[in-house]
């Protein structure tokens, strides 16, 4: 292998940066050149790249967002864009692609197999943590701290002011982020997309808190899971417990990678070259129990499934 491609693709997520830097120096250690494309699947498309060398990756490990940017890229999702890039890489000369990114990143991924020649290979960038095949995404711990820093934050003014908080986590489809920072953050109320929930319970619940004489009722609320405001209004008017919203939005993607973020950019990069070079394709990147996991890509994209054990202890612990 003479040649490899690497692209980030869909949201950004902290840690992308270390896996980019370990893609190149891997490979450079191989002697194989690294061509990184820029703004994502569009940039595969429309031949816009860089040859990168280990200099050039030098001083971004703790830089959180993707160097080579990021794209939302709808012509990717038709058979003709597809060909294109598949074009582009033959024309380039690339024997194999490394795709940084989420579960659209990587059905895309997968769908270029359909017209392309070369190997394929995924790494999960998602701070939303809803690949399948590996104990944790790349971003998802970052993006966990950073919001629970400011859950903290706000318990100290909600107890103040013995306010019913609610903050609105990212997570348009899955609660691992909720879940996680729900649970470090000792909130009294975790709602999830994966689970129902009734707003006269979460009254009973707020008015039974306030009884045993808590001082604050802090809801974290996945954005997938209904609107923080109107929720806010319903709880307010039912429970009469002064509420506000919080909403954390694109704070949480950014930010330099914390130590753990940048251990699996790092070994998920190295593997990710390892992978290619033993032949291997269509497969994602995963790291479980510390070793590496391989999963298919549209398996990967099926998505992993909630710790239903934290949830059950957070809500022990939320009396
Ligand atoms: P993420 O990778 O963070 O989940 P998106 O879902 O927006 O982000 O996907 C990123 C990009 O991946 C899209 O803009 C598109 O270019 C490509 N993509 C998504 N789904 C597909 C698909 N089914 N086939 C081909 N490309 C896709």
């Amino acid at each position: 292998m003479n040649r490899i491609g690497i692209v980030t693709s869909g949201g950004d997520a902290p840690g992308m940066n270390p896996a980019i830097r370990s893609v190149v120096r891997t490979a450079r250690a191989e002697n194989i050149e690294v061509i990184g494309f820029n703004r994502g699947y569009y940039g595969l498309i429309n031949e816009i790249y860089q040859q990168l060398d280990v200099r050039m990756v030098g001083g971004i490990l703790e830089k959180g967002g993707t160097i080579l940017r990021t794209l939302r890229c709808r012509e990717f999702e038709t058979a003709e864009g597809l060909k294109k890039a598949a074009q582009n890489l033959d024309h380039l000369g690339i024997e194999g692609l490394i795709v940084i990114g989420g579960d659209g990143s990587l059905r895309g991924a997968a769908e270029l197999l359909d017209f392309w020649n070369g190997q394929v290979v995924g790494i999960p960038g998602s701070i939303d943590n809803d690949i399948g095949g590996t104990d944790l995404c790349l971003g998802f711990d970052t993006a966990v701290n950073t919001a629970l820093e400011s859950v903290d934050r706000i318990r100290d003014t909600a107890t103040s002011h013995e306010r019913l908080f609610i903050i609105e986590v990212m997570g348009r489809a899955s609660g691992h982020i909720a879940l996680s920072v729900g649970l470090a953050g000792g909130a009294e109320e975790i709602l999830i997309p994966e689970e129902e929930y009734e707003v006269d319970s979460i009254v009973t619940r707020v008015r039974a808190a306030r009884k045993r004489g808590k001082l604050h009722y802090i809801i974290v609320l996945a954005e997938g899971a209904g609107k923080g405001f109107w929720l806010a209004d319903e709880l307010e008017e039912k429970s009469g417990m002064e509420t506000r919203v919080a909403v954390l939005g694109h704070i949480q993607r950014g930010g330099k990678p914390l130590a753990f973020d940048r251990i699996i950019g790092a070994k998920m990069g190295s593997y990710a070259v390892q992978t290619l070079l033993e032949g291997e394709s269509g497969v994602c990147i995963g790291v479980r129990s510390g070793r590496r996991n391989l999963t298919d890509l549209l398996e990967a994209v099926e998505g992993k499934s909630l710790s239903w054990e934290n949830r059950g202890i957070s809500q022990t612990l939320s009396i």
